[in-house]
């Protein structure tokens, strides 16, 4: 079994750096590699996609034909699959007001890029997670849920609205676990 990080633009790296840390801490069975096409994907039983440009990670994904073996093995129930940020806008059904994006539309929710606008590109709060506890999460250029319905649940808000949910083998969260010390999320994930 392994885990895979979606390698094509982004937080790679991090993500990488992040789930070897989670998988020592928490004595994890899994190897961890990096997918950049579709062969790489043939062992993989969890997929991280990171954050970044959604637009750009969308049509490498596209391009690549990643983007169909993902939805295939996701839909079959082989694969679960965690989007961060640019990779949780990837994640939705539906992005609000936005056409510049094929979504993977895996999880039930609508969700609008960019939503903290200029003043408020990049910050830091604590927010409360169904089933984690308090967590100190990295928000930058976040996109926000704005609804979930259907199987989508959501795990964690702000006053602005929803930050993290949950689908089957789907989360997404719109900040960063990967720029943290913190591998909670991880080994949630992991444990699907
Ligand atoms: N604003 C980016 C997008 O819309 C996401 C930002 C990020 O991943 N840090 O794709």
């Amino acid at each position: 079994m392994a885990v895979g990080v979606l390698a094509l633009q982004g937080d790679v790296s991090e993500h990488y750096e992040a789930v070897k840390r989670a998988v020592g801490i928490y004595k994890f069975n899994f190897e961890t590699k990096y997918v950049k096409r579709k062969g790489d994907m043939k062992d993989v039983t969890h997929l991280i996609i990171p954050g970044g440009e959604s637009t750009t990670i969308s049509r490498l994904m596209i391009k690549n034909g990643l983007y169909d073996v993902i939805r295939q093995k996701a839909f079959k129930g082989e694969l679960a699959v965690m989007g961060t940020c640019a990779g949780s806008i990837l994640m939705a059904k539906n992005i609000v007001d936005d056409s510049h994006v094929e979504p993977l539309r895996l999880m039930d929710m609508d969700i609008r890029r960019n939503a903290f606008g200029r003043q408020r590109e990049s910050f830091e709060a604590d927010v409360e997670i169904e089933g984690i506890g308090k967590y100190h999460a990295v928000f930058i250029r976040a996109p926000i849920i704005e609804k979930c319905y259907g199987g989508c649940k959501a795990l964690a808000g702000i006053d602005r609205g929803i930050v993290m949910a949950k689908q089957g083998k789907f989360i997404a969260l719109v900040f960063h676990p990967e720029l943290t010390e913190d591998t909670r999320i991880y080994r949630e994930f992991l444990k699907i």
